[in-house]
């Protein structure tokens, strides 16, 4: 259900001055159901534009995506995304915030379950009985927690990550590499994680693709034969 298929994906980008860029070419990727995977590269090798792809955020200038046999037309609910730099709503509360993607749409999930999974969510990236609060009153990892939550709250059969660690301290980080083991191994979900930190990518995935800029393409795709930690 949550397998990953790029088929010669092509995504220009042309700036005023006419020039264009090409931040992925010609580029073919296919993830089974249920498999870790993390990408890295440099800034600007077109890791962000290929999960934006993915996540159905831009349409590709060619070629196609799609996910569990399904071609990718726009944000669904079975793919849960999380950025960098996270955008909240400042206005909505935090647990608003995290049932926000949930709660939308055609067919919003019933309101009660909805705030259990958020309160379950909450705990898991350490922020229980802050769900009233403001994002505001947030520092930036725990804004970043906030989003986290808010990317699995639908239980994505994809989950996809754009560096969501970053801006963690050491102990934080270990904590949410742990618990995203879990929700993945629980979940059965696949899932492509961003990130520049080698060490995180072995701890963390089955696989690892590498990708190159100018243009952007992946030059290795490696099997991580390291055995993982289990919990
Ligand atoms: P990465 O995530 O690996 O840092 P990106 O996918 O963000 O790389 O960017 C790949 C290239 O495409 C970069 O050169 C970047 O400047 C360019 N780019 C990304 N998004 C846009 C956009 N919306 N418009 C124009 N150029 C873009
Ligand atoms: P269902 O599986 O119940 O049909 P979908 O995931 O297809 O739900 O979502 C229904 C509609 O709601 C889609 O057209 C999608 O564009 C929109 N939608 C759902 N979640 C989001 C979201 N997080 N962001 C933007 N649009 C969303």
């Amino acid at each position: 259900e949550g397998s990953i298929s790029l088929q010669d994906v092509t995504m220009e980008f042309t700036s005023r001055d006419r020039n264009s860029l090409l931040a992925v070419d010609t580029t073919s990727l296919t993830i089974p159901s249920g498999q870790f995977v993390s990408v890295l590269g440099p800034s600007g090798c077109g890791k962000s534009t290929l999960l934006r792809m993915i996540a159905g955020l831009m349409a590709p200038t060619s070629g196609s995506v799609s996910i569990g046999g399904e071609p990718v037309r726009g944000p669904s609910r079975k793919v849960g995304i999380a950025f960098q730099t996270p955008s909240l709503l400042e206005w909505y509360t935090v647990a608003e915030n995290i049932a926000l993607p949930a709660r939308m749409g055609r067919h919003p999930a019933d309101k009660r379950s909805v705030e259990r999974r958020v309160e379950e969510l909450l705990a898991t990236v350490k922020l229980a009985s802050l769900g009233g609060k403001y994002p505001s009153e947030l520092s930036g990892g725990m804004r970043q927690r906030v989003a986290i939550a808010r990317s699995l709250i639908t239980d994505p059969a994809v989950i996809l990550m754009d560096e969501p660690f970053g801006a963690l301290d050491a102990i934080t980080r270990e904590h949410m590499h742990d618990e995203l083991l879990s929700i993945w191994r629980e979940s059965g979900a696949t899932v492509l994680f961003i990130t520049h930190d080698i060490a995180e990518a072995v701890y963390l995935s089955d696989r690892i693709v590498v990708m190159s800029p100018r243009p952007g393409r992946i030059v290795a795709d490696i099997v991580n034969e390291l055995p993982r930690p289990r919990n």
